[in-house]
């Protein structure tokens, strides 16, 4: 799927988001870097900021709260209990519209929750990979990629983690999907800055 990315960056100010674009994540990474400095700063579970490095990268001028980098004596909930209270929230998304729509799916609730309220400045990391071009393939990608892959990498014992190939719409207490949030726009009271990279990040 073509991205024209300067149509879905006015589309997304046009909403009330900040846009940065950018080619590499090692620019994305040098960005944030720059512009986060002496900031309480909660990470939301991604594997796009993984892969960016960006925890050890913001740890040097921050305060970082991440539930998969604890501090000796700190369980991951105390971690996500931390990064709610933090001035800035970072996290990727699972799923973007080009027509504007925000799609996220949490087990614990902590990053859909975090995203949504309580902190100054809000950033998402969104590699190409996540971006659908309407509603429904998003919540299509959501569904049936981004949280069959994450249930393969937690080990879940799911029928989508076998594969990673699709959702099967599991029930009962293994099942990963429990939280689902939909944003048509930022919310009032937080800066939310979008930050587009084209390459493949996360999944
Ligand atoms: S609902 Fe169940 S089968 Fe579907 S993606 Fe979530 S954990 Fe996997």
């Amino acid at each position: 799927m073509e991205i024209n990315y300067p149509k879905l960056k006015s589309t997304l100010e046009s909403l009330g988001y900040g846009v940065t674009c950018f080619n590499t994540a090692e620019d994305a990474t040098d960005y944030l870097d720059e512009k986060i400095r002496n900031k309480t700063v909660g990470f939301g579970g991604s594997v796009t900021l993984e892969q960016m490095g960006l925890y050890d990268r913001l740890a040097f001028n921050n305060e970082v709260f991440y539930h998969r980098r604890l501090p000796g004596g700190k369980t991951p909930r105390d971690v996500c209990n931390d990064a709610k209270d933090t001035q800035v929230y970072i996290s990727s998304v699972n799923g973007l519209a080009q027509t504007g729509e925000i799609v996220n799916i949490d087990g614990n609730g902590n990053r859909i929750a975090s995203i949504l309220y309580g902190h100054e400045d809000v950033y998402f990391v969104i590699g190409k990979n996540k971006i659908a071009e309407n509603y429904e393939q998003t919540l299509w990608r959501v569904q049936n990629i981004a949280a069959p892959k994450n249930a393969q990498r937690v080990k879940a014992k799911t029928p989508c983690a076998v594969h990673a190939d699709k959702c099967y719409n599991c029930s009962g207490p293994n099942r990963i999907c429990r939280t689902m949030s939909v944003m048509y726009g930022p919310p009032f009271h937080s800066n939310f800055e979008i930050i587009l990279v084209q390459e493949e990040l996360g999944f």
